[in-house]
């Protein structure tokens, strides 16, 4: 397994609308099992294959679903939410957007149909955190990232606070 590099904002590649994965095949969990150990690293809770650079609709996550408890590691393969309910909203964080935190809309609870690691048909009912995490990174599958839900002001700030980082780290 590998620690893949992790793109950020305004990398290009994180726009674009993935496309659907057309075979589930060793190459595949290769690079699951490579996502997984780059979410963990970073660390985060979540990460989308456009994250590292891949336009598919791969995502993986391990979510706390309380003190003790977690999902476990996890990988969702052309998932889809079929129903949402309720909304909420926290502060997010995302691997792709440093030094940004801040309350997103979302449903509060969510279905989700997948296939898993192996290409089984799978469903999965979230709510809470493990919620919000599921549509921030169904998001990312879309070219979306938090940042795009904050007024146009912001998004700009932050915009030019990352590109003067950028220029000092080059
Ligand atoms: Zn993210």
């Amino acid at each position: 397994m590998s620690v893949l590099p992790i793109l950020a904002y305004p990398d290009p590649a994180l726009k674009k609308m993935c496309l659907p994965v057309e075979t589930v095949d060793e190459s595949l969990q290769t690079l699951i099992d490579d996502m997984l150990e780059t979410m963990y690293q970073a660390p985060g809770i979540g990460l989308a294959a456009p994250q590292v650079g891949r336009g598919l609709r791969l995502v993986v996550l391990d979510v706390p679903l309380g003190e003790q408890e977690r999902t476990g590691p996890l990988a969702l393969i052309n998932p889809r939410i079929v129903e949402r309910e309720g909304t909420t909203s926290i502060d997010e964080g995302c691997l792709s957007l440093p030094g940004l935190n801040c309350p997103v809309p979302r449903s509060l609870k969510v279905k989700v149909e997948a296939l898993d690691r192996e290409g089984k048909a799978i469903t999965l009912e979230a709510e809470n955190l493990f919620a919000i995490c599921l549509q921030h990174e169904l998001d990312h599958l879309d070219g979306k990232l938090f940042v795009d839900y904050l007024s146009p002001l912001k998004r700009a700030l932050y915009k030019k606070r990352r590109l003067r980082e950028l220029n000092e780290d080059a």
